[in-house]
């Protein structure tokens, strides 16, 4: 095994990267969002699913996102009717690298794990994947993959 796979902590599944860059892509050049689930009650869980959400900010959709508390508390119940539990929150950067914006620093919930998928009308940049400490300081977990050509549909 690689050393940059186990230095990840969000372990987030290949399937859930696959579905966020093909929801990335779909949306482009809107940024798209949504939860990520994992099974496990303890945090360190291993993030397989994902459902995605309206991104509902009421400005420019393609350099901000946001999500409504009652889509939240759908997605949620969604999760839990499953046996799953929110872990954290993906959304797409389109034509921007996987940085988190000043926004996106000061909207992380402690303990929450965020994918940003950067997303260009060509290709698909590295997704990263953060996670935020108790104080809600969002720090890079992995590099989750290399850029790939993108693919419609
Ligand atoms: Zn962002």
């Amino acid at each position: 095994m690689r050393a940059a796979a186990s230095a990840n902590p969000g372990r987030i599944a290949p399937i859930v990267l696959e579905r966020a860059s093909c929801l990335a892509t779909n949306g482009y050049p809107y940024e798209v969002c949504g939860l990520l689930l994992a099974q496990d009650p303890a945090t360190e869980g291993r993030i397989d699913r994902l459902v995605e959400l309206p991104n509902r900010h009421s400005g420019d959709r393609r350099v901000r996102f946001r999500i409504d508390p009652s889509d939240y508390q759908a997605g949620e119940q969604w999760a839990e009717d499953r046996g799953l539990r929110v872990a954290g929150v993906f959304h797409s950067h389109p034509d921007r690298a996987a940085n988190p914006s000043a926004e996106d620093r000061a909207g992380a919930w402690p303990g929450f794990h965020y994918l940003i998928v950067p997303v260009g009308r060509a290709e698909l940049g590295p997704s990263r994947v953060y996670r935020a400490d108790a104080g809600g300081r969002l720090t890079a977990s992995a590099m989750e993959r290399p850029s790939l050509p993108r693919r419609d549909g």
